[in-house]
């Protein structure tokens, strides 16, 4: 369906798309190198309005309708660090199908180890440089000039695009692409594809993700004298035999399930767990005080497959916790839910995922690769909130890159990923259906 101008000896309308963006590199690396510069760390959330407002304004450039939506009634929407997101309408001139890019300009601390700023938009040797840089404020930025690209080349499509970017994805998204689904503002009714570019790089897309289980194990011991421990019951202990168990009872048979969800790393098809937080006893930076610790909480974060229904993850776990309870009389240990998000998959034969492997080929010249996410991003609340069922992430950027040092995006892919998103939004937009 796409180049039939071509034959006519006129550029095609992807021709001219490609061409509006490769024109405007130097102005899509600025952009991305602007948004870098606001840090908008998370938590707490710093500086949110005033990177909607640069992303509002340059919407509004590119002719969309800019609209802001504080997340009110949302205890974290506070007057310190308002919740506020950014959504541009764009309009549409016939009954053609409506689309979604949406990008989370919400960004993680950015830690140790950096050789440059990581708030100072540094470009050297064909990277962009910063937090951010690759998860993913050069992913908006190549939304952004997708469409702005199309505009520039004087199309007319016959759907619309719609441009959006929110808050607190590196925190659940419950402010940002959740309240916009629950506010109706993304919804079903008018969106029929989603693009989200996160960084899986120029020639993958990806289809969905695995779920995620978080719980606590919390052990109840005896305080006692630290000099007499066994006058007590020490919780440590106790919840030293469930990461043990853990360890060698449950570690080995997550490791023997394998998923066809097409996961990447290869070695994230597995499930998995972390145990990402244990507390028990006297803390840290507490006067030394001689008592045997009477609780203790562990953290756990479970991914699992789609093979894996939830209600045997969860049981699996409860089960192997009362076990362990149970093989010491006085043993006291519960489980207690955190959260839970289920995996989600597009069809791979959705028609998004066709639009953008053929702008991979004509591109690239490459073939694309379908992926799936080992851990979550906003593509939960577009399937499980808004209904929206035709949604994958594609952009810009290295994952392996995210939340590192010296986050970085090389310009070429951040360039190619414009042109890649311009003109599969074109196949999508355009098509008469
Ligand atoms: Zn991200």
């Amino acid at each position: 369906m796409r180049n039939r101008s071509s034959r006519a000896g006129a550029p095609s309308r992807a021709d001219q798309v490609l061409k509006e963006v490769e024109d405007a590199r130097d102005e899509i690396v600025a952009f991305t190198a602007d948004l870098i510069r606001i840090p908008t760390v998370n938590p707490p959330g710093d500086a949110y309005r005033e990177c909607a407002e640069l992303i509002g304004r340059r919407l509004a450039d590119a002719d969309l309708d800019v609209q802001y939506i504080e997340a009110d009634g949302r205890a974290e929407h506070t007057a310190a660090h308002p919740r506020v997101n950014v959504v541009g309408r764009g309009g549409g001139r016939g009954a053609g199908k409506r689309i979604h890019l949406n990008g989370h300009f919400d960004v993680v601390p950015p830690g140790e180890g950096w050789s440059v700023d990581p708030f100072g938009g540094v470009v050297k040797d064909g990277r962009i440089y910063g937090r951010g840089a690759s998860d993913m404020k050069s992913g908006i930025a190549a939304a952004v000039f997708a469409v702005e690209a199309i505009r520039r080349a004087g199309i007319d499509l016959g759907g619309a695009v719609d441009i959006s970017g929110t808050v607190d994805e590196e925190s659940g998204g419950f402010a940002g692409v959740a309240h916009l689904c629950r506010a109706g503002i993304i919804s079903a009714h008018n969106t029929d594809y989603a693009i989200i570019p996160e960084p899986f790089g120029p020639d993958r897309v990806c289809v969905g993700h695995r779920g995620v289980y978080w719980f606590d194990v919390v052990a109840r011991g005896r305080t006692a004298h630290g000099s007499m421990p066994h006058l007590g019951r020490s919780a440590i202990d106790d919840m030293g035999a469930v990461l043990e168990a853990f360890r060698t009872r449950l570690s080995p048979r997550l490791a023997a399930r394998r998923s066809a969800l097409p996961v990447v790393p290869e070695s994230a098809r597995h499930p998995s767990l972390n145990v990402n937080a244990v507390e028990g006893g006297q803390t840290g930076e507490a006067v030394q005080s001689p008592c045997v610790a009477d609780r203790c909480t562990a953290t756990f974060d479970r991914r699992f497959i789609p093979e894996e229904p939830f209600n045997e993850v969860r049981e699996e776990i409860a089960a192997l916790v009362a076990r362990v309870a149970g093989e010491d009389p006085g043993r006291h240990l519960t489980v207690e839910d955190r959260m839970v998000v289920h995996p989600v998959q597009t069809p791979p034969d959705s028609p998004v995922v066709t639009a953008l492997s053929n702008a991979i080929r004509t591109v690239r010249g490459r073939n694309p690769a379908l992926v799936a996410s080992p851990g979550t991003y906003d593509q939960k609340h577009f399937a499980r909130i808004a209904g929206i069922e035709h949604c994958v992430a594609y952009g810009p950027g290295p994952l392996e890159e995210a939340h590192q040092p010296d986050e970085s995006c090389a310009v070429d892919d951040l360039v190619a990923c414009t042109q890649v998103l311009a003109v599969g939004v074109l196949e999508l937009a355009t098509v008469a259906w």
